[in-house]
């Protein structure tokens, strides 16, 4: 076994990449890939937790498998969280180490269930979706993750996570998991260009996100629409809509950077400018993923197998953890 610090991260098979997935999480994961051992999850059990269409949830995790790997992760390090059923055992024992009063408290589970109930005609809301976060702590602690990567959307579930590994090992009296800590981008919070004060967000709906695969005209027209001047802002301040936007080039890498922060502070730049320079930035990083993309789907068989093969060789690591855990809590271990 590898000796190198491990790397856990998932992402929900609920529709396309977008910027804020990209730059807040999956450039990450691809850079990281070179100095840990990594282990990234299509986590379709938990996109089962708001409103999904059954007929729709396979194919969308073979997609998002393809954009994953279109943008640089390496499909042995990919894994199905479904194909590693270990996940919802080792969820059902989390829940016996998890507080009722910390769960409820969660706020993606009080903003995702005030959409659900919006949403749909009965107001339904899963108990699913209430136990999200302790299969998010099984997920990163069956591979006893040193490291999550991950927007900062997602600390308090971190800490839930880190809550949940102590009590296990005060209970079985044994530092036995190790507690993650979270790695943020330079860019943890990406904010949807329509509406500033909000992440940019799959679930929140069309105008609120851009897909790292877009058409160029799309990510144009997103750009040029961008809201660049709503929001309370102190004289001089920058206002959230034209911070993201600088956000967005920096993280593309985009070279104009400098020169438009100085006109910025100068007061001589014109947004229609830093909109331009946005765009462009963009359509070269996408043009290059959709590129790689489409050489992809050409070997999609290919790609599948491969995942079925490194999803099964990740379960072997979910299989130990889950014996050794098993064993810890006095549960029957018997292998028949
Ligand atoms: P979404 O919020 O669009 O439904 P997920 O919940 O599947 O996306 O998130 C996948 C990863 O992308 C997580 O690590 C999450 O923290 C990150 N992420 C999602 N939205 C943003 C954002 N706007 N800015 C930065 N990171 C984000």
């Amino acid at each position: 076994m590898s000796d190198q610090k491990r790397v856990l991260s998932c992402i929900q098979p609920t529709g396309q990449l977008h910027l804020g997935n990209y730059f807040g999480a999956v450039k990450n994961w691809v850079d990281l890939q070179s100095n840990y051992q990594c282990f990234y999850g299509v986590v379709d059990y938990h996109a089962m937790t708001m409103p999904f269409k059954t007929d729709k949830l396979r194919t969308q995790s073979w997609d998002l498998i393809v954009e994953l790997t279109s943008v640089g992760v390496k499909p042995e390090n990919l894994f199905v969280q479904s194909l590693v059923p270990e996940h919802a055992e080792l969820c059902w024992i989390f829940n016996c180490f998890a507080s009722v009063g910390r769960v409820s408290n969660m706020t993606q589970y009080k903003d995702k269930s005030q959409k659900a109930a919006d949403s749909s005609k009965e107001s339904f809301i899963s108990v699913g979706l209430y136990d999200y976060p302790v299969l998010q702590a099984a997920d990163i602690l069956i591979y006893k993750a040193d490291f999550v990567p991950v927007g900062d959307d997602q600390d308090q579930h971190l800490e839930l996570t880190r809550e949940i590994a102590n009590r296990f090992n005060s209970n079985v009296g044994k530092e036995y998991f190790v507690l993650p800590e979270t790695l943020h981008t330079k860019t943890p919070r990406i904010k949807s260009t329509a509406d500033p004060s909000r992440k940019m967000s799959k679930s929140a709906g069309e105008k609120h996100h851009i897909g790292i695969f877009a058409s160029e005209e799309r990510i144009r027209k997103q750009i040029k629409s961008a809201v660049t001047d709503a929001g309370e802002t102190k004289d001089g301040e920058m206002s959230e809509g034209v911070q993201n936007l600088f956000e967005l080039i920096n993280a593309s890498g985009g070279e104009s950077y400098d020169s438009l922060m100085k006109d910025y502070e100068s007061g001589v730049l014109k947004y229609s400018e830093l909109k331009d320079a946005a765009a462009d930035v963009l359509v070269r990083l996408t043009a290059e993923f959709i590129s790689r993309k489409a050489e992809i789907l050409d070997n999609k068989r290919e790609l599948k197998y491969q995942i079925k093969q490194s999803s099964s060789e990740i379960r072997k690591v979910a299989q130990q953890t889950l014996k050794e855990v098993k064993d810890l809590v006095g549960l029957m271990n018997v292998k028949f």
